[in-house]
């Protein structure tokens, strides 16, 4: 068992926290307040509890190097109007101007610091820059659960100077991730898609040994097709991993898990919106179309019955090229029955989130993770390194 937040005493403490910020941006401005909303439970309490709370997240690739583009500002106001409070935001995360805000604070004072990746030092872990995150704070807080796979500076560097407890987004996480891991209830689905097979393969073979379905979408179903030897003409395809795809299908079947492929697909005549499209079997796909949707009328039919009657539900990638209005059907459906089904659902994956959020589903969830890269780790059956940093009870 980890330290949470009821295991400290914050009253006029430098509660050091580091949230996932790590927000979208457009023109200057938050395009998604997801992760900051999800963030808000664990600074209100320390608000409350009368702590000084000073927030440190990354933000995009800055590659070491401070990048105007990618300051923390906008996300500093959109803070503030959930928040309804003032927060001051610096614009380095160590050094002076740091110190001296912190020294001004007073009780339930909120400090937002500038991106920790403008320092080479957060991905490298360097023990002397995580010193230096560490110097002006008493207690240090993780909550960044789209960190947690990742041993950088701010995640894992800091507990080597503080003491340290798991914030409640962080629990939240890991108790409704774990939840279906350790005890899922079955019948228990797995719906694969997204782009890449390549990035999944880990989690495929740890979910073969859990789940009764496996339904593919996505790039990755256009693999699995043709690793059976199917035609799928000028789909995304990773050639490199047919063999992969083809040993996962009969480990499926040594196992009895029943891992399903789209019957029917929507194809297209280019990568685009606009392009020419059609609905056509998985064993007619001409050579110069592409499937940009897995979302045939007979897969959608099979998946939502498989999905009506499970009693668990993972999803992670979306099974279309859902960004074109015109090859969302699949992806749509998918968060529908989600959404429709008795079973408990669980959504990993950036994009995943972001078509449930866009199909408006998002209260009929179980759970939506804020990580995508860290829930996959999850679902991989690793362990997370900044998870594994915080102390124990
Ligand atoms: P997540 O973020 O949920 O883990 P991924 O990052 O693996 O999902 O993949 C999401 C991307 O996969 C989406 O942007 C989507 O456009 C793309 N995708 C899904 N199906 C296809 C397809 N048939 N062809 C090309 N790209 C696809
Ligand atoms: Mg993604």
């Amino acid at each position: 068992m980890k330290k949470s937040l009821k295991d400290y005493d914050f009253k006029n403490k430098r509660v050091l926290v580091r949230v996932d910020f790590n927000v979208p941006l457009e023109n200057g401005k938050v395009t998604d307040t997801n992760r900051i909303e999800a963030a808000l439970p664990t600074i209100k309490y320390l608000v409350n509890e009368d702590a000084k709370v000073i927030l440190m997240s990354h933000l995009g690739r800055p590659k070491g190097e401070f990048k105007e583009e990618l300051k923390l500002d906008p996300v500093g106001k959109e803070l503030a109007n959930l928040l309804h409070r003032k927060v001051k935001k610096v614009d380095d995360c160590i050094g002076d101007e740091v110190k001296k805000a912190v020294d001004d604070m007073e009780k339930g004072d909120v400090l937002l610091l500038e991106n920790t990746r403008f320092y080479k030092g957060e991905k490298k872990n360097d023990p002397d820059f995580a010193r230096q995150l560490a110097e002006n704070a008493d207690i240090f807080v993780l909550d960044a659960f789209g960190a947690v796979h990742r041993a950088h500076a701010s995640t894992v560097g800091v507990t080597e100077y503080l003491p340290s407890a798991a914030g409640f987004l962080l629990m939240r996480e890991l108790n409704a991730l774990g939840d279906v891991m350790e005890n899922p209830e079955s019948p228990f689905v797995a719906i694969m898609g997204g782009a890449k097979i390549s990035g999944k393969i880990a989690v495929i073979e740890n979910l073969i040994d859990k789940v009764d379905y496996i339904l593919t979408g996505g790039g990755i179903a256009n693999t699995f097709l043709k690793s059976q030897g199917y035609e799928v003409g000028k789909s995304l395809v990773e050639d490199d991993q047919l063999q992969i795809a083809q040993d996962l299908v009969k480990k499926a079947k040594n196992k009895g898990v029943i891992l399903l492929l789209p019957h029917d697909v929507i194809i297209a005549d280019e990568f685009d919106n606009d392009a020419n499209y059609k609905e056509v079997p998985v064993s007619e796909v001409p050579v110069d179309w592409e499937i940009l949707d897995s979302g045939g009328s007979n897969t959608i039919k099979e998946y939502t019955k498989i999905i009506k009657d499970a009693k668990t539900v993972i999803w992670n990638g979306p099974i279309g090229v859902f960004e074109f209005e015109n090859f969302a059907r699949g992806t749509n459906a998918i968060a529908k029955a989600l959404a429709e089904t008795d079973a408990k659902t669980i959504i990993g994956g950036g994009e995943s989130a972001a078509a449930v959020k866009k199909a408006g589903f998002m209260d009929k969830m179980t759970h939506i993770s804020t990580g995508g890269g860290a829930s996959l780790r999850f679902f991989e059956g690793k362990s997370l390194p900044a998870v594994e940093a915080i102390d124990d009870l």
